[in-house]
Protein backbone atom coordinates (compact mmCIF):
# COMPACT_ATOMS: atom_id res chain seq x y z
CA UNK A 1 0.00 0.00 0.00
CA UNK A 2 0.76 3.80 0.06
CA UNK A 3 2.93 2.55 -3.26
CA UNK A 4 1.49 4.59 -5.89
CA UNK A 5 2.17 7.20 -7.87
CA UNK A 6 2.30 9.98 -5.75
CA UNK A 7 1.62 13.42 -6.21
CA UNK A 8 2.59 16.40 -4.13
CA UNK A 9 0.40 19.42 -4.04
CA UNK A 10 2.05 22.27 -2.49
CA UNK A 11 0.16 25.83 -1.75
CA UNK A 12 -1.98 24.97 -4.91
CA UNK A 13 1.24 24.16 -7.49
CA UNK A 14 1.20 20.85 -8.81
CA UNK A 15 4.52 19.65 -8.41
CA UNK A 16 4.85 15.78 -9.84
CA UNK A 17 6.97 14.07 -7.82
CA UNK A 18 7.61 11.47 -10.45
CA UNK A 19 6.73 12.63 -13.55
CA UNK A 20 7.10 10.48 -17.26
CA UNK A 21 10.34 12.46 -17.93
CA UNK A 22 11.89 11.60 -14.33
CA UNK A 23 11.09 7.85 -14.91
CA UNK A 24 12.70 7.86 -18.21
CA UNK A 25 15.99 9.97 -16.72
CA UNK A 26 16.41 7.29 -14.40
CA UNK A 27 15.57 4.31 -17.22
CA UNK A 28 18.39 5.93 -19.10
CA UNK A 29 20.74 6.07 -16.53
CA UNK A 30 23.33 3.64 -16.03
CA UNK A 31 22.99 0.99 -12.55
CA UNK A 32 25.58 2.45 -10.58
CA UNK A 33 23.72 5.84 -11.10
CA UNK A 34 20.03 4.25 -10.44
CA UNK A 35 21.88 2.59 -7.42
CA UNK A 36 22.61 6.26 -6.09
CA UNK A 37 19.07 7.62 -7.43
CA UNK A 38 16.98 4.92 -5.75
CA UNK A 39 19.27 5.36 -2.52
CA UNK A 40 18.78 9.40 -2.30
CA UNK A 41 14.88 8.76 -2.84
CA UNK A 42 14.95 5.92 -0.05
CA UNK A 43 17.12 8.28 2.17
CA UNK A 44 14.11 11.23 1.53
CA UNK A 45 11.28 9.06 2.51
CA UNK A 46 12.82 7.53 5.70
CA UNK A 47 13.23 11.00 7.11
CA UNK A 48 10.23 11.92 6.16
CA UNK A 49 8.67 8.38 7.32
CA UNK A 50 10.42 8.18 11.07
CA UNK A 51 9.94 11.02 12.99
CA UNK A 52 6.73 13.31 14.64
CA UNK A 53 3.89 11.46 14.77
CA UNK A 54 6.07 8.20 14.22
CA UNK A 55 7.45 7.96 17.22
CA UNK A 56 4.66 8.43 19.51
CA UNK A 57 1.86 6.61 18.05
CA UNK A 58 4.61 3.46 17.79
CA UNK A 59 4.74 3.33 21.61
CA UNK A 60 1.34 3.84 22.34
CA UNK A 61 0.68 0.80 19.75
CA UNK A 62 3.38 -1.46 21.73
CA UNK A 63 1.73 -0.07 25.03
CA UNK A 64 -1.72 -1.29 23.58
CA UNK A 65 -0.73 -4.96 22.25
CA UNK A 66 -1.90 -7.00 25.16
CA UNK A 67 -4.88 -4.98 26.51
CA UNK A 68 -8.23 -6.57 27.23
CA UNK A 69 -10.77 -6.41 24.65
CA UNK A 70 -12.73 -3.99 26.86
CA UNK A 71 -9.71 -1.54 27.01
CA UNK A 72 -9.67 -1.87 22.97
CA UNK A 73 -13.15 -1.27 22.90
CA UNK A 74 -13.07 1.70 24.77
CA UNK A 75 -9.97 2.60 22.58
CA UNK A 76 -12.12 2.37 19.28
CA UNK A 77 -14.76 4.21 20.23
CA UNK A 78 -13.21 7.11 21.36
CA UNK A 79 -11.26 7.19 17.94
CA UNK A 80 -14.49 6.28 16.52
CA UNK A 81 -16.05 9.14 18.04
CA UNK A 82 -13.78 12.03 17.20
CA UNK A 83 -13.65 11.24 13.83
CA UNK A 84 -17.24 11.41 13.41
CA UNK A 85 -17.45 14.32 15.05
CA UNK A 86 -14.97 15.93 13.17
CA UNK A 87 -16.53 14.74 9.73
CA UNK A 88 -19.53 16.33 10.37
CA UNK A 89 -17.68 19.57 11.29
CA UNK A 90 -15.54 19.68 8.53
CA UNK A 91 -15.92 17.72 5.76
CA UNK A 92 -19.19 19.02 3.05
CA UNK A 93 -20.22 15.06 2.01
CA UNK A 94 -20.98 14.93 5.82
CA UNK A 95 -22.79 18.12 6.38
CA UNK A 96 -24.63 17.95 3.42
CA UNK A 97 -26.04 14.55 5.20
CA UNK A 98 -27.15 16.67 7.86
CA UNK A 99 -26.79 13.73 10.66
CA UNK A 100 -28.31 14.48 13.71
CA UNK A 101 -25.63 12.80 15.70
CA UNK A 102 -22.63 11.70 15.68
CA UNK A 103 -23.49 7.73 16.00
CA UNK A 104 -22.40 5.24 13.43
CA UNK A 105 -25.85 3.97 12.95
CA UNK A 106 -26.75 7.29 11.58
CA UNK A 107 -23.70 7.08 8.51
CA UNK A 108 -24.90 5.96 5.29
CA UNK A 109 -22.91 3.43 3.51
CA UNK A 110 -20.64 5.00 0.81
CA UNK A 111 -19.58 3.36 -2.05
CA UNK A 112 -16.59 3.80 -4.80
CA UNK A 113 -18.80 5.66 -7.37
CA UNK A 114 -19.42 8.30 -4.61
CA UNK A 115 -15.82 8.49 -3.92
CA UNK A 116 -14.94 8.30 -7.25
CA UNK A 117 -17.57 10.91 -8.81
CA UNK A 118 -16.19 13.87 -6.26
CA UNK A 119 -13.49 13.13 -4.55
CA UNK A 120 -12.89 16.52 -3.09
CA UNK A 121 -17.05 17.06 -1.85
CA UNK A 122 -14.80 14.46 1.00
CA UNK A 123 -11.78 16.40 1.42
CA UNK A 124 -11.89 18.29 5.06
CA UNK A 125 -12.38 22.07 5.19
CA UNK A 126 -9.23 21.87 7.59
CA UNK A 127 -6.73 20.26 5.75
CA UNK A 128 -8.44 21.78 1.60
CA UNK A 129 -5.07 24.32 1.81
CA UNK A 130 -2.42 22.48 3.55
CA UNK A 131 0.26 20.01 2.04
CA UNK A 132 -1.21 17.28 0.41
CA UNK A 133 -0.43 13.86 -1.09
CA UNK A 134 -2.86 12.92 -3.54
CA UNK A 135 -2.89 9.23 -4.93
CA UNK A 136 -4.38 7.26 -7.47
CA UNK A 137 -5.79 3.79 -6.49
CA UNK A 138 -7.30 0.31 -7.85
CA UNK A 139 -6.37 0.73 -10.89
CA UNK A 140 -7.08 -2.46 -11.95
CA UNK A 141 -10.85 -2.49 -11.15
CA UNK A 142 -11.24 -0.19 -13.86
CA UNK A 143 -12.79 3.33 -12.05
CA UNK A 144 -9.22 4.54 -10.47
CA UNK A 145 -9.99 6.48 -7.13
CA UNK A 146 -8.51 10.08 -5.98
CA UNK A 147 -7.49 9.81 -2.29
CA UNK A 148 -6.26 12.46 -0.29
CA UNK A 149 -3.95 12.26 2.53
CA UNK A 150 -1.31 13.92 4.22
CA UNK A 151 2.66 13.01 5.79
CA UNK A 152 1.35 12.94 9.22
CA UNK A 153 -1.10 10.33 7.88
CA UNK A 154 1.60 8.31 6.30
CA UNK A 155 3.92 8.12 9.12
CA UNK A 156 1.24 6.60 11.77
CA UNK A 157 0.62 4.21 9.06
CA UNK A 158 4.29 3.35 9.11
CA UNK A 159 4.14 3.13 13.37
CA UNK A 160 1.67 0.27 12.38
CA UNK A 161 4.04 -1.18 10.36
CA UNK A 162 6.19 -1.28 12.64
CA UNK A 163 3.94 -2.71 15.24
CA UNK A 164 3.67 -5.70 12.55
CA UNK A 165 7.32 -6.45 11.60
CA UNK A 166 8.16 -6.39 15.58
CA UNK A 167 5.77 -9.67 15.90
CA UNK A 168 8.86 -11.63 13.83
CA UNK A 169 11.50 -10.01 15.57
CA UNK A 170 12.68 -7.50 12.08
CA UNK A 171 13.65 -3.99 13.01
CA UNK A 172 12.88 -0.56 10.28
CA UNK A 173 16.62 -0.80 9.18
CA UNK A 174 17.19 -4.57 8.81
CA UNK A 175 18.54 -5.74 5.74
CA UNK A 176 15.28 -6.26 3.34
CA UNK A 177 14.57 -7.54 0.16
CA UNK A 178 11.65 -6.19 -1.48
CA UNK A 179 9.46 -7.27 -4.46
CA UNK A 180 7.00 -4.36 -4.72
CA UNK A 181 6.30 -3.77 -8.49
CA UNK A 182 9.22 -1.05 -8.84
CA UNK A 183 9.56 -0.40 -12.25
CA UNK A 184 13.52 -1.11 -11.65
CA UNK A 185 14.49 -1.48 -15.48
CA UNK A 186 12.72 -1.63 -18.66
CA UNK A 187 10.56 -4.74 -19.17
CA UNK A 188 12.31 -5.76 -22.39
CA UNK A 189 15.98 -5.14 -20.98
CA UNK A 190 16.95 -9.13 -20.08
CA UNK A 191 20.23 -8.15 -18.83
CA UNK A 192 20.92 -8.58 -15.20
CA UNK A 193 20.99 -6.96 -12.06
CA UNK A 194 17.11 -6.96 -11.93
CA UNK A 195 17.76 -5.05 -8.81
CA UNK A 196 18.47 -2.01 -6.70
CA UNK A 197 20.03 -1.19 -4.02
CA UNK A 198 19.04 1.32 -1.26
CA UNK A 199 22.03 2.13 0.81
CA UNK A 200 21.00 3.95 3.62
CA UNK A 201 17.55 1.36 4.55
CA UNK A 202 19.88 -1.62 3.54
CA UNK A 203 17.25 -2.62 1.21
CA UNK A 204 17.82 -4.30 -2.10
CA UNK A 205 14.64 -3.93 -4.57
CA UNK A 206 14.04 -6.93 -7.33
CA UNK A 207 11.87 -6.43 -9.66
CA UNK A 208 8.56 -8.55 -10.13
CA UNK A 209 8.36 -7.89 -13.70
CA UNK A 210 11.62 -9.87 -14.75
CA UNK A 211 11.08 -13.29 -13.05
CA UNK A 212 11.39 -15.48 -15.44
CA UNK A 213 12.61 -19.03 -15.53
CA UNK A 214 15.79 -18.34 -17.25
CA UNK A 215 16.18 -15.08 -15.32
CA UNK A 216 15.18 -16.66 -11.79
CA UNK A 217 19.42 -18.19 -10.96
CA UNK A 218 20.64 -14.57 -10.74
CA UNK A 219 17.50 -13.73 -8.34
CA UNK A 220 18.61 -16.69 -6.37
CA UNK A 221 22.38 -15.80 -6.26
CA UNK A 222 21.72 -12.43 -5.39
CA UNK A 223 19.27 -13.29 -2.68
CA UNK A 224 22.28 -15.70 -1.39
CA UNK A 225 24.80 -13.26 -1.62
CA UNK A 226 22.63 -10.37 0.24
CA UNK A 227 21.06 -12.61 2.53
CA UNK A 228 17.94 -10.53 3.76
CA UNK A 229 16.72 -10.40 7.56
CA UNK A 230 13.14 -10.22 5.47
CA UNK A 231 12.07 -10.55 2.14
CA UNK A 232 8.99 -8.31 1.68
CA UNK A 233 6.34 -7.92 -0.97
CA UNK A 234 4.19 -9.19 -3.25
CA UNK A 235 3.62 -13.37 -2.47
CA UNK A 236 3.20 -14.33 -6.01
CA UNK A 237 6.27 -13.03 -6.95
CA UNK A 238 8.00 -14.23 -4.09
CA UNK A 239 6.20 -17.42 -4.81
CA UNK A 240 7.45 -17.40 -7.79
CA UNK A 241 11.30 -17.75 -6.75
CA UNK A 242 9.91 -20.18 -4.33
CA UNK A 243 8.52 -22.92 -6.50
CA UNK A 244 11.74 -22.33 -8.58
CA UNK A 245 13.76 -23.76 -5.60
CA UNK A 246 11.40 -26.05 -4.65
CA UNK A 247 11.45 -27.78 -8.35
CA UNK A 248 14.99 -27.86 -8.72
CA UNK A 249 15.89 -28.66 -4.76
CA UNK A 250 18.09 -25.81 -4.32
CA UNK A 251 18.47 -24.63 -0.71
CA UNK A 252 19.50 -21.44 0.37
CA UNK A 253 22.39 -20.43 2.16
CA UNK A 254 19.95 -18.09 4.62
CA UNK A 255 17.12 -18.48 6.22
CA UNK A 256 14.92 -15.03 6.68
CA UNK A 257 13.29 -14.48 10.40
CA UNK A 258 10.06 -14.11 8.35
CA UNK A 259 8.53 -12.98 4.66
CA UNK A 260 5.84 -10.30 4.91
CA UNK A 261 3.26 -10.28 1.93
CA UNK A 262 0.76 -8.02 1.33
CA UNK A 263 -1.42 -6.78 -1.51
CA UNK A 264 -2.96 -9.87 -3.31
CA UNK A 265 -4.56 -12.64 -2.20
CA UNK A 266 -3.23 -16.03 -2.17
CA UNK A 267 -3.88 -19.61 -1.11
CA UNK A 268 -2.67 -21.32 1.60
CA UNK A 269 -1.44 -23.97 -0.58
CA UNK A 270 0.98 -21.20 -2.10
CA UNK A 271 1.64 -19.84 1.33
CA UNK A 272 3.02 -23.32 2.70
CA UNK A 273 5.12 -23.60 -0.98
CA UNK A 274 6.77 -20.04 -0.17
CA UNK A 275 7.14 -21.35 3.79
CA UNK A 276 8.84 -24.61 2.44
CA UNK A 277 11.43 -23.12 0.42
CA UNK A 278 12.58 -20.14 2.38
CA UNK A 279 12.14 -22.21 5.72
CA UNK A 280 10.46 -19.19 7.68
CA UNK A 281 6.87 -18.33 7.99
CA UNK A 282 4.85 -15.85 6.14
CA UNK A 283 3.05 -13.23 7.60
CA UNK A 284 0.50 -11.27 5.91
CA UNK A 285 -1.44 -7.85 5.90
CA UNK A 286 -4.01 -6.54 4.64
CA UNK A 287 -4.49 -2.60 3.99
CA UNK A 288 -5.24 -0.11 1.14
CA UNK A 289 -4.09 3.15 -0.07
CA UNK A 290 -7.41 4.89 1.60
CA UNK A 291 -6.04 4.32 4.93
CA UNK A 292 -8.68 2.80 6.40
CA UNK A 293 -8.16 -0.67 7.61
CA UNK A 294 -4.93 -2.26 8.76
CA UNK A 295 -4.58 -6.01 9.97
CA UNK A 296 -1.56 -8.48 10.11
CA UNK A 297 -0.69 -12.11 10.57
CA UNK A 298 0.88 -12.69 14.19
CA UNK A 299 2.54 -15.97 15.29
CA UNK A 300 -0.45 -18.20 14.82
CA UNK A 301 -1.32 -16.65 11.56
CA UNK A 302 -4.64 -15.34 12.35
CA UNK A 303 -4.70 -11.39 10.67
CA UNK A 304 -5.63 -9.29 13.78
CA UNK A 305 -7.66 -5.82 12.66
CA UNK A 306 -6.14 -2.60 14.31
CA UNK A 307 -8.61 -1.30 16.21
CA UNK A 308 -6.50 1.79 16.26
CA UNK A 309 -6.39 2.13 12.23
CA UNK A 310 -10.24 1.57 10.96
CA UNK A 311 -13.74 0.73 12.06
CA UNK A 312 -14.64 -2.29 10.12
CA UNK A 313 -17.99 -4.03 10.60
CA UNK A 314 -19.67 -6.24 7.61
CA UNK A 315 -22.37 -5.91 5.36
CA UNK A 316 -24.06 -9.52 5.23
CA UNK A 317 -26.51 -11.48 2.96
CA UNK A 318 -29.48 -9.70 4.57
CA UNK A 319 -28.25 -6.09 4.12
CA UNK A 320 -27.39 -5.88 7.88
CA UNK A 321 -24.07 -4.04 9.24
CA UNK A 322 -22.44 -6.41 12.06
CA UNK A 323 -19.36 -6.06 14.24
CA UNK A 324 -19.07 -10.04 13.54
CA UNK A 325 -19.61 -12.53 10.70
CA UNK A 326 -19.45 -12.69 7.23
CA UNK A 327 -20.04 -10.23 4.30
CA UNK A 328 -18.60 -7.65 2.50
CA UNK A 329 -16.42 -4.87 4.76
CA UNK A 330 -17.31 -1.94 5.12
CA UNK A 331 -14.93 0.34 6.85
CA UNK A 332 -14.22 3.79 8.68
CA UNK A 333 -10.94 5.56 8.98
CA UNK A 334 -9.75 6.37 12.62
CA UNK A 335 -6.36 7.97 11.43
CA UNK A 336 -7.29 9.65 7.82
CA UNK A 337 -8.64 12.85 8.89
CA UNK A 338 -8.29 14.53 5.87
CA UNK A 339 -10.35 12.73 4.16
CA UNK A 340 -12.21 10.83 6.33
CA UNK A 341 -14.30 8.05 4.72
CA UNK A 342 -16.85 6.57 6.81
CA UNK A 343 -18.79 3.02 6.55
CA UNK A 344 -16.55 2.29 3.06
CA UNK A 345 -17.19 -0.35 1.11
CA UNK A 346 -14.19 -1.06 0.68
CA UNK A 347 -15.01 -3.49 -1.69
CA UNK A 348 -13.46 -6.92 -0.48
CA UNK A 349 -15.22 -9.81 1.09
CA UNK A 350 -14.35 -11.64 4.68
CA UNK A 351 -15.29 -12.62 7.93
CA UNK A 352 -14.68 -11.12 11.42
CA UNK A 353 -14.29 -12.74 14.76
CA UNK A 354 -13.54 -12.41 18.14
CA UNK A 355 -12.35 -15.57 18.98
CA UNK A 356 -9.70 -16.10 21.14
CA UNK A 357 -6.04 -16.29 19.42
CA UNK A 358 -3.40 -18.27 21.62
CA UNK A 359 -0.64 -15.17 21.29
CA UNK A 360 -2.95 -13.41 23.76
CA UNK A 361 -3.43 -10.08 21.47
CA UNK A 362 -7.34 -9.27 22.04
CA UNK A 363 -7.76 -7.63 18.80
CA UNK A 364 -10.55 -9.37 16.32
CA UNK A 365 -9.49 -11.62 13.85
CA UNK A 366 -10.25 -10.76 9.87
CA UNK A 367 -10.64 -14.50 8.70
CA UNK A 368 -12.04 -15.60 5.22
CA UNK A 369 -10.30 -12.36 3.33
CA UNK A 370 -11.19 -13.01 -0.20
CA UNK A 371 -10.82 -11.00 -3.29
CA UNK A 372 -12.76 -7.74 -4.65
CA UNK A 373 -16.52 -8.31 -4.54
CA UNK A 374 -16.49 -7.20 -8.46
CA UNK A 375 -14.10 -10.20 -9.70
CA UNK A 376 -16.28 -13.09 -10.87
CA UNK A 377 -16.93 -15.64 -13.76
CA UNK A 378 -20.81 -15.73 -14.65
CA UNK A 379 -22.11 -19.01 -15.95
CA UNK A 380 -25.86 -18.26 -16.87
CA UNK A 381 -27.24 -16.40 -14.05
CA UNK A 382 -25.06 -17.68 -11.57
CA UNK A 383 -21.92 -15.58 -10.60
CA UNK A 384 -18.96 -17.42 -8.79
CA UNK A 385 -16.01 -15.40 -6.75
CA UNK A 386 -12.47 -15.42 -6.84
CA UNK A 387 -12.22 -16.64 -3.49
CA UNK A 388 -15.14 -20.09 -4.43
CA UNK A 389 -12.77 -20.46 -7.61
CA UNK A 390 -9.43 -20.17 -6.09
CA UNK A 391 -10.52 -23.83 -4.22
CA UNK A 392 -10.48 -25.55 -7.25
CA UNK A 393 -6.58 -25.10 -7.60
CA UNK A 394 -6.04 -25.09 -3.61
CA UNK A 395 -5.43 -29.08 -3.61
CA UNK A 396 -3.52 -29.28 -6.61
CA UNK A 397 0.62 -29.41 -6.07
CA UNK A 398 1.52 -29.15 -9.18
CA UNK A 399 0.08 -26.10 -10.40
CA UNK A 400 2.28 -22.94 -9.74
CA UNK A 401 -0.29 -20.41 -10.77
CA UNK A 402 -3.42 -19.97 -12.66
CA UNK A 403 -5.96 -17.39 -14.22
CA UNK A 404 -9.16 -17.70 -15.42
CA UNK A 405 -10.15 -15.30 -17.76
CA UNK A 406 -14.04 -14.83 -19.23
CA UNK A 407 -14.25 -12.93 -22.18
CA UNK A 408 -17.67 -14.21 -23.71
CA UNK A 409 -20.76 -15.44 -22.05
CA UNK A 410 -20.13 -19.17 -22.76
CA UNK A 411 -16.64 -19.87 -22.55
CA UNK A 412 -14.10 -19.49 -20.03
CA UNK A 413 -10.02 -19.59 -20.86
CA UNK A 414 -8.07 -21.34 -17.74
CA UNK A 415 -4.07 -20.70 -18.08
CA UNK A 416 -1.82 -22.54 -16.00
CA UNK A 417 1.80 -22.85 -15.14
CA UNK A 418 2.18 -26.36 -14.37
CA UNK A 419 5.38 -28.35 -13.40
CA UNK A 420 6.71 -31.22 -15.36
CA UNK A 421 4.74 -33.71 -12.98
CA UNK A 422 1.20 -32.23 -13.44
CA UNK A 423 -1.14 -35.11 -14.30
CA UNK A 424 -4.26 -35.52 -16.32
CA UNK A 425 -6.00 -37.11 -13.12
CA UNK A 426 -5.08 -33.68 -11.29
CA UNK A 427 -6.53 -31.55 -14.43
CA UNK A 428 -9.33 -33.67 -14.45
CA UNK A 429 -9.91 -33.00 -10.79
CA UNK A 430 -9.68 -29.11 -11.54
CA UNK A 431 -12.01 -29.91 -14.32
CA UNK A 432 -14.29 -31.11 -11.81
CA UNK A 433 -13.92 -28.52 -9.18
CA UNK A 434 -14.74 -26.18 -11.76
CA UNK A 435 -17.67 -27.80 -12.71
CA UNK A 436 -19.31 -27.86 -9.66
CA UNK A 437 -19.10 -24.34 -9.57
CA UNK A 438 -19.74 -22.81 -12.61
CA UNK A 439 -21.92 -26.07 -14.32
CA UNK A 440 -21.72 -27.92 -17.56
CA UNK A 441 -22.72 -25.36 -20.02
CA UNK A 442 -19.88 -23.07 -19.65
CA UNK A 443 -17.03 -24.20 -22.54
CA UNK A 444 -13.78 -24.66 -20.63
CA UNK A 445 -10.42 -24.27 -22.55
CA UNK A 446 -7.45 -25.19 -20.99
CA UNK A 447 -3.98 -23.52 -21.63
CA UNK A 448 -1.04 -24.51 -20.75
CA UNK A 449 1.88 -21.53 -20.63
CA UNK A 450 5.24 -20.82 -19.61
CA UNK A 451 4.06 -17.73 -17.56
CA UNK A 452 1.02 -15.27 -16.48
CA UNK A 453 2.81 -11.85 -16.28
CA UNK A 454 1.63 -9.27 -13.99
CA UNK A 455 -0.43 -6.39 -14.43
CA UNK A 456 1.28 -2.96 -15.11
CA UNK A 457 1.36 -2.69 -11.45
CA UNK A 458 3.25 -5.85 -10.93
CA UNK A 459 0.28 -7.24 -9.21
CA UNK A 460 -1.53 -10.88 -10.56
CA UNK A 461 -4.97 -11.41 -11.10
CA UNK A 462 -6.36 -14.42 -10.46
CA UNK A 463 -9.61 -13.70 -12.78
CA UNK A 464 -9.78 -11.59 -15.38
CA UNK A 465 -13.21 -10.68 -16.48
CA UNK A 466 -13.55 -9.04 -20.09
CA UNK A 467 -17.19 -9.21 -20.53
CA UNK A 468 -19.34 -8.54 -17.67
CA UNK A 469 -18.91 -4.76 -16.52
CA UNK A 470 -21.20 -3.72 -13.36
ZN1 LIG B 1 -2.98 -13.84 17.33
Amino acid sequence: MLRQKAFIVIKGINLIMRTHLTERLYLSSPVFFQNILVSISGFIEHFCRYKGTYNDLSDQLFENEFKTKEELFAIEKKLLDEILNYAIQNVPYYQNLQIKSPSIENFPLLTRKTVFDNPENLLSKQHKNSKLIKLHTGGSTGNPLTIYLNKDIRRRTYAFWNRFYRIFDVKIRDKKASFVGRKLQHPDNNKPPFWRYNFYDNQLLFSSFHLSKQNLPCYIEKLNSFKPVIIEGYPLSILRIADYLIEHEIRLIFTPKGISTSSENFTNQQRKRIEKAFGCNVFDQYGSAESVVFACDCEHKNKHIAIEYGYVEVLDANGNLKREGEGELVVTTLINKVMPLIRYRIGDMGKISYKKCPCNRNYPILENLYGKVGAFIQANDKRVSTAALSISFEYLKNVEKSQIIQNEPNKIIVKLVVTSSFTEDEETFMLWELRKMLGETLAIEIQKVDNIPPTANGKYQMIIQNYYKD
